[in-house]
């Protein structure tokens, strides 16, 4: 028997598994079976042949960000005539197409812009909340340590409550990368250390939000630096559950690979065989983490597919905008129709969640018509 499959056994029985373990299996090649083992855990968490999506709408308020991260071509700096805030009537009329379509849930993201006061997030939500039944799955941590900046001597907790306050349900984990310094400082370097990133998170957990928790890779990181990576997110939802703090913590588990066009940063495209291994070890390593997301809008349809039996039982959002992924050069139309397609072709039945991950509609029909279909727009 080989230690692989040693590791693997280990960690479909229930026992975790260590960062030296976690840096063999990135040394493997043996992703076939990294993938069923991550398939089995999965089936532990999700026993029934269900792939849930959401249907939600990512708004890029703002694109003028002071970070400047080099893997990103969707950011102007500044003073740049190409930058802009959106409006809140055009950003209300994008939340109302959402309802329309029956989306639930928006996520909000932008740049880090130093001219917005703390109190523009707040009165918007604010005002969200007032009009539309939504959830604000919203503003990750570099934002969020931006509000802190800009809010005049709030604390992080302060910002966070003040936020949920006025209508912030959950937060999105963008922003991760890879949370280690060495290829923080390499590629972001005034986003904020790895401590930064989950700071945040703890925070908000701490006061009863959850969120959830990405990775990219491809970024010239190491697989040890990768497996610090897993093992911090795995630290953060200990935490989380060991103080019984009341919050589900990280909901969901997404990565994707860097995108390398359009962007400032070369780099070999990450293929999708390496995507696919990063995702299983992720679900093996991460064994206190529920929902494991699929980045089909990174990583195209076909991959999305295979990436149902490799450990995710979530097929994320039918997202109508994705400017940060579509600004590098990818951008994966999908609309709901071919959502339910693709599920099914994988062999699973679909339904529709809410952001908490509750199963709102099952799609066990095939010959249902889809009553509320529509068509990304970028
Ligand atoms: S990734 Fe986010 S924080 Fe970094 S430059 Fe782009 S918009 Fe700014």
């Amino acid at each position: 028997m080989s230690s692989i499959d040693h590791i693997l056994e280990q960690a479909v029985a229930g026992n975790r598994i260590s960062v030296e373990d976690c840096v063999r299996l990135y040394e493997s090649d043996q992703i076939e079976k990294m993938g069923h083992a991550a398939n089995l855990i999965m089936l532990k968490h999700h026993p029934d042949p269900i792939t849930t999506f959401v249907i939600g709408r990512n708004v890029n308020y703002t694109n003028i960000c002071d970070v400047y991260c080099r893997f990103c071509a969707f950011y102007r700096a500044p003073g740049s005539k190409e930058g802009y805030v959106l409006s809140d009537e055009t950003i209300f009329q994008k939340i109302q197409e959402t309802l329309d379509v029956r989306g639930t849930e928006i996520l909000m993201q932008g740049g880090t812009n130093p001219d917005l006061p703390f109190t523009y997030y707040t009165n918007l939500l604010r005002e969200i909340k007032k009009r539309f039944n939504i959830t604000m799955h919203s503003f990750s941590p570099a934002e969020i340590m931006k509000m802190k900046e800009v809010s005049g001597g709030l604390t992080l907790e302060e910002v966070i409550r003040e936020l949920h306050a006025a209508g912030l349900d959950s937060l999105p984990g963008g922003g991760a990368e890879i949370l280690d310094d060495r290829t923080r400082r390499k590629i972001s370097r005034l986003k904020g250390s790895w401590r930064d990133w989950m700071d945040v998170m703890e925070t908000a957990h701490r006061i009863g939000m959850h969120s959830t928790a990405t990775m990219v890779i491809g970024f010239g990181e190491t697989f040890e630096e990768r497996a610090l990576h897993l093992l911090r997110v795995r630290d953060g939802q200990d935490l989380c559950i060991a103080n019984g703090w009341n919050t589900p913590g990280f909901l969901a588990f997404i990565s994707w690979t860097f995108q390398p066009d359009n962007t400032n940063m070369k780099g070999e495209k990450q293929t999708p065989e390496a995507y696919l291994k990063n995702l299983a070890i992720s679900r093996i390593m991460l064994d206190n983490i529920p929902n494991f997301q699929s980045s089909w809008v990174t990583m195209g349809p076909e991959v999305g597919k295979q990436s149902l039996h490799y450990g995710c039982n979530d097929f994320g959002s039918t997202m109508i905008e994705e400017n940060v992924v579509s600004a590098a050069g990818t951008t994966h139309k999908v609309n709901i129709s071919s959502t339910l397609q693709l599920i099914r072709e994988a062999g699973k039945i679909p339904a529709t969640r809410n952001t908490k991950y509750e199963i709102l509609h099952v799609f066990d029909d095939v010959n249902a018509k889809v009553e509320h279909d529509f068509v990304m727009q970028n």
